[in-house]
């Protein structure tokens, strides 16, 4: 049997899965995964497609084990555990697509040159993506590998949304909002389509609630506007980064209080958002149990910077006909989802807090004006399914 490979490689996790390909171009998860605390002590779990454990594993000793040591310890675990199955593809996550990458693409040599150069648009990012696909290159050298890129979903969009009020000279070098998330959305407007396909063709909001969050303005299932711009700082507070700041408080802290570059960098990316603002944690599960108003606080500020943002993008849809809720807040945490719902109850959103509470897919009251759902995402299947369709043609 033939089976397809998904790799999502950040700064401290590798992410995978192993999917079976059956006849018919049908996927079957068989296996998925994720190493985390690279750099720290890793440690991985694999479990089956219908969630038992298959391994788990810990390197106590973090000078040994690089990113590379580790996709290769992987593909070793996934090479003795193929049992019959022939691995033809891998997909990558990758996060930055410039203006030129549309579409997922086959990697060769010249495209890994021309997304080596988008490097400084995404610098925490990008370049682990990218060393993922030259370790696998070097381990199975004749091995397709597909680019999908989280900028993509957005890239057709109406230009207005795309540009900052800066000089014109500098959009044309690339300084634009770009967008992310896109193989979340990308997945969430093809289920909601299956779904629900009604409340598809209509003014959508999709809020991804995860580490990362975000949200799109989905308007017949493509992206009309999205909250995060140039880099996935932009938009929503999240886990550890501020969301939208005033530019202003970064040339202060550069100027005034002798802030370098690197050191605002880390503060934005790494100590904002619900770890700064608490002072506990950047997990809303460690800030739910906590009694510390300090972690009331950051809930609070989650929710309304989330139903601002939610208000800003149904300006640009001209309505709101439906919201969704995925990723791993928006799928779970039904005390945010209300109230992230409630202070939109002006757009006509109704809460049913019953089916909320038991995070059934449907959460409005049937006399809601905009329905909402919730819709878990699945970023591997997306890559897994437009890796099928670069391979064998057609759209994923
Ligand atoms: P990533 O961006 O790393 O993929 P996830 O989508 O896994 O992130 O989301 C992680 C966030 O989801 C964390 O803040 C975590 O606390 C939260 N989360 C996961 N499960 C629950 C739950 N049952 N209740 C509340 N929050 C949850």
């Amino acid at each position: 049997m033939k089976a397809v490979v998904t790799l999502n490689s950040g700064s401290s996790s590798i992410k995978f899965a192993l999917f079976d390909l059956d006849h018919g171009r049908h996927l079957a998860l068989s296996a998925g995964g994720k190493i985390e605390r690279i750099g720290i002590a890793p440690r991985l779990e694999i479990h089956s497609g219908d969630g038992a454990l298959l391994s788990r594993h810990e390197w106590p000793d973090q000078s040994e084990h690089t990113h590379d040591e580790l996709l290769a310890w992987l593909f070793d675990w996934i090479g003795t555990h193929l049992e019959g199955r022939e691995v033809i593809a891998v997909g990558h996550r990758v996060v930055h697509g410039g203006t030129d990458f549309a579409r997922p693409c086959l990697v060769d040599d010249i495209v890994l040159g021309e997304l080596e150069r988008l490097c400084p648009l995404a610098p925490l990012h990008q370049p682990h993506n990218l060393a993922a696909i030259r370790t696998i290159a070097r381990l199975v050298p004749d091995l397709a590998q597909i680019a999908c890129f989280d900028t993509a979903f957005h890239h057709d969009r109406p230009a207005l949304t795309t540009r900052f009020a800066i000089p014109r000279e500098l959009h044309d070098q690339g300084i634009r909002r770009y967008g992310f998330h896109g193989l979340s959305y990308d997945y969430i407007a093809r289920r909601l389509a299956e779904l629900d396909p009604q409340m598809a063709a209509g003014r959508v909001i999709v809020a991804h609630l995860g580490n990362g969050a975000s949200l799109c303005a989905m308007a017949g299932g493509k992206s009309l506007d999205t909250s995060m711009g140039f880099t996935a700082l932009d938009g929503l507070m999240m886990g550890t980064r501020s969301g939208t700041i005033d530019p202003g408080v970064i040339l202060y802290l550069q100027n005034e209080t002798g802030m370098s570059a690197q050191d605002v960098e880390h503060m934005l990316y790494h100590r904002s958002g619900l770890l700064g603002v608490s002072g506990i944690s950047s997990d809303m599960r460690t800030l739910t149990e906590s009694s510390a108003p300090e972690a009331a606080e950051a809930i609070d500020l989650f929710v309304w910077r989330a139903a601002r943002e939610a208000a800003a993008l149904a300006a640009s849809l001209g309505g709101v006909d439906g919201i969704v809720f995925t990723a791993g807040i928006g799928e779970n945490d039904a005390n945010v989802r209300s109230r992230i719902c409630r202070r939109l109850d002006w757009l006509g959103v109704e809460v049913n807090e019953i089916a909320n509470a038991a995070n059934d897919p449907v959460i409005s009251l049937p006399s809601s004006r905009v329905k909402v759902r919730v819709i878990p995402t699945d970023e591997e299947h997306m890559i897994a399914l437009h890796t099928l369709a670069i391979l064998f043609g057609g759209t994923a």
